[in-house]
């Protein structure tokens, strides 16, 4: 059974597509079967995965709207070993046109069901918005993950985060559980940082990744390339930390399977 984990929080820049892309790239690379999915206009997941976002006659827009199905839009991303559904600003528009729909905050859902037989893990790369794109990410989704960058203001919009997760769960998608809190862009050297992360793991316990992501230019420049990190530099930091994350995740898997 695949399990559908969206990467979310609503503020822009805080790790969301680098965590999708390279967490997609490193469970490949552990001998899962992965399907990236690029919820966002911006389409960074998609370029970042090596794919161009011009020429695409089918995004996850068609996928949204039924005017394709999954396996008329996955392309291959060769170089992290996964498959993708890519984005283009095309998706900018279902928004608007989702909301005369019936059963709008369904249509994720309704399209990816039946079609996840390949796939271990489906990570969905998420807008920074707390809007309809965000709800049919979290109504088709198993689970949650929320990267987070130790900021003062960090904490404040994680209870908005928590507070739309909780509302999700009560009214469209009983079975949703955050799988994890993970901390990127760590600066070890700053007492802020340390601070913020001390009430994360208060908060949340042992749902905070004991993997810590670190600043990393690596991570920062792989993108460039169209390719993970993994693949740019596999020695680096930062490419190391995301293996270390897809081995957590597996692990957490394992463990809840078992019992
Ligand atoms: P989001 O998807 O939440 O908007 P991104 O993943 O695009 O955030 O990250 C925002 C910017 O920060 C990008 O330029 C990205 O390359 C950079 N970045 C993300 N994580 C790291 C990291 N651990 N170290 C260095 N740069 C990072
Ligand atoms: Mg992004």
């Amino acid at each position: 059974m695949a399990r559908v984990i969206a990467i979310t929080n609503q503020k822009g820049g805080v790790g969301k597509t680098t965590t999708a892309v390279n967490l997609a790239a490193s469970l490949a690379s552990l001998g899962s079967r992965v399907l990236l999915m690029d919820l966002d206009p911006q389409g960074n997941a998609t370029t970042g995965s090596g794919v161009s976002k011009q020429g695409l006659s089918r995004t996850v827009y068609h996928l949204l709207l039924a005017q394709a199905d999954l396996p008329a839009t996955r392309v291959r991303a060769e170089s992290g070993g996964f498959d993708l559904i890519p984005a283009n600003r095309d998706l900018a528009g279902a928004e608007v046109e989702l909301v005369e729909e019936k059963q709008r905050e369904f249509r994720l859902k309704s399209a990816l069901a039946g079609n996840l037989g390949d796939y271990d893990y489906v990570l969905i790369d998420c807008p920074p918005a707390l809007n309809l794109l965000t709800v049919n990410a979290l109504t088709a989704a198993d689970a949650v993950i929320i990267p987070m960058q130790c900021e003062y203001f960090a904490i404040e919009g994680l209870a908005d985060l928590v507070n739309t997760i909780k509302k999700i769960k009560a009214r469209l998608n009983p079975g949703l559980v955050i799988d994890g809190v993970v901390r990127v862009m760590f600066d070890n050297r700053n007492t802020l940082a340390q601070h913020v992360s001390d009430q994360l793991k208060a908060h949340f316990g042992a749902k905070v990744f004991d993997t810590l992501v670190p600043r990393n230019v690596r991570l920062a420049e792989a993108p460039s390339h169209g390719l993970a990190a993994l693949q740019y530099d596999r020695g680096s930091r930062g490419a190391q930390a995301y293996l270390q994350m897809a081995k957590e995740l597996m692990e957490k898997q394992e463990g809840k399977r078992h019992g």
